[in-house]
């Protein structure tokens, strides 16, 4: 019996382990996930950024050919004109309307300097983000894959388990019953605990001797009295035949 509750305890705890292994892969799985969402984003705000100065640039391109568009009809209707004062004011507009063209083409430069700028940065992250991403994606696949290992590897374990506790409700239905109840408190760290120096490995409590002196001669199996764990001590191999005769 110590040797059967000694394999269904090394699968229990190698299933906590697997388990582990598969939530810890699939955080990293999310991390990386993640950080080639935020590239995308960022690759989004960018093109954004770029498209709203495209936008604002045109409607500036628009006002100079407004203005230009007025200065040439009015230097037309100068070159008409007969009147002093029709010609003053004309010239006054004109001069008017070169000033705000002037100052609509300073803008003007301005946004396109800056759209440049944007243009750049954005070809930089475009570039960066490429080789990021094509590193992050095979990550993934490395990451997919070692998943998908676990997963069997977990559910071979627990094939095993199923196994081992078919062959414990049969051969001893009293720990079986036990057991059931252990496995399903959420509390108890694991159902099957090992007795190492005179502890517990499951809560680490420190036995009574008295425990201790009954699994050693009766080679039977005891309960935890803090956390409920079927404890087993391991007996030496000439020692086993007790056991089955006991049985
Ligand atoms: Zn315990």
């Amino acid at each position: 019996m110590q040797n059967f509750l000694s394999k269904l305890e090394k699968l229990e705890e190698q299933k906590i382990i697997s388990k582990n292994k598969i939530e810890n892969l699939k955080n990293k799985l999310k991390e990386i996930s993640k950080e080639i969402e935020m590239i995308q984003s960022k690759i989004k705000q960018k093109t954004e950024e770029k498209r709203k100065i495209d936008l604002e640039i045109k409607q500036f391109e628009l006002l100079i050919k407004e203005e230009e568009e007025k200065i040439r009809k009015w230097e037309n209707q100068l070159r008409e004109s007969t009147k002093f004062r029709e010609q003053k004011t004309l010239m006054d507009e004109i001069s008017e309307a070169k000033k705000e063209k002037s100052k609509i083409e300073d803008q003007l430069l301005e946004l396109i300097f800056k759209r440049d700028e944007i243009e750049n940065e954005l070809k930089k992250l475009k570039e960066e983000s490429e080789k990021k991403i094509e590193s992050y994606q095979q990550k993934l696949n490395e990451l997919q894959n070692e998943i998908t290992n676990s997963e069997n590897e977990y559910s071979e374990i627990t094939s095993k388990i199923q196994i081992l506790v078919k062959e414990l409700e049969s051969n001893f239905p009293e720990i079986f019953i036990h057991y059931l109840e252990v496995s399903r408190d959420k509390r108890i760290k694991k159902p099957i605990a090992k007795v190492e120096r005179s502890t517990c490995t499951s809560c680490y409590l420190v036995l009574s001797p008295e425990i201790e002196v009954r699994l050693y001669t009766n080679s039977s199996y005891e309960i935890c009295p803090n956390c409920g764990a079927i404890l087993y001590v391991e007996i030496d191999e000439e020692e086993q035949p007790r056991e089955t005769a006991q049985e």
